[in-house]
């Protein structure tokens, strides 16, 4: 927001950056230069979330292979379980499946060359337990209860995704609403304000790409068609 208290910009910077700040003065920006990937140097403060062992959050310089931050860092899969996806910084950047990420390291051209990005660096590590319909549909109503309702397709759009999904999980759902689903995703991209209606679409637009198996098990072909559908 860049109206606050007192009517002055209450978002001044991120307290990520500006931890940093002090060191590149003392220690100089080519000491800065040499931390981490070559063309994203520094420290990230990775929050690791999920099933893993030892979640939390760790500093360590851009770069680091997915799998060291996975299995050294955290400690492993928790109860030994299989890894089956990755959101690597925050919830709104794109999922990798666990066969995406051999050799894929934590700085914005590998994420990149990988079909995610960076982000917050908020990465949500999941097991081979994981329903990804029940995730898509829990991450859908955050973005659909935060949207401000400024921009139609926002507004709309992140109702449609969570009821749809929801209709998806609760095996009402038919195979044309995945379609439908993609086009949402198409009609809400970079169409609004802010950037919440893409950071509602992308999980949608690549849990669906991504695994889109599961999302057919649980549809059925004679289910009511979305334009049966009640808005709550
Ligand atoms: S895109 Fe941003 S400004 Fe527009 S309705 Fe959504 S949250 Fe509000």
């Amino acid at each position: 927001a860049m109206y606050g208290c007192w009517g002055m910009p209450p978002t001044i910077n991120n307290v990520e950056t500006l931890a940093c700040a002090p060191l590149i003065i003392t220690k100089g920006a080519e000491w800065f230069s040499d931390l981490g990937a070559k063309t994203h140097p520094g420290p990230v403060l990775y929050g690791v979330s999920g099933h893993v062992n030892r979640p939390g959050v760790y500093e360590y310089p851009t770069g680091m292979l997915i799998s060291d931050l996975i299995y050294d860092v955290c400690k492993g899969m928790r109860g030994g379980k299989k890894l089956k996806a990755v959101v690597p910084g925050g919830s709104s950047t794109p999922v990798l499946r666990a066969d995406q990420i051999e050799g894929v390291c934590m700085d914005s051209d590998s994420l990149r060359g990988a079909g995610s990005m960076l982000g917050t660096g908020g990465m949500l590590v999941m097991d081979e337990d994981t329903d990804m319909v029940k995730w898509l549909r829990r991450v859908s109503h955050f973005y659909h209860h935060e949207s401000c309702g400024q921009c139609t397709p926002c507004r709309e759009g992140t109702g449609w995704l969570e009821n749809l999904v929801g209709k998806i999980d609760d095996g009402n759902g038919n195979l044309r609403d995945l379609d439908i689903l993609m086009d949402l995703c198409s009609q809400m991209e970079g169409r609004t304000v802010c950037a919440l209606a893409d950071a509602a679409a992308w999980p949608v637009r690549y849990t669906l790409d991504r695994f889109r198996s599961e999302f057919e098990a649980k549809c059925k072909p004679s289910a009511v068609s979305a334009g049966d559908l009640q808005l709550a």
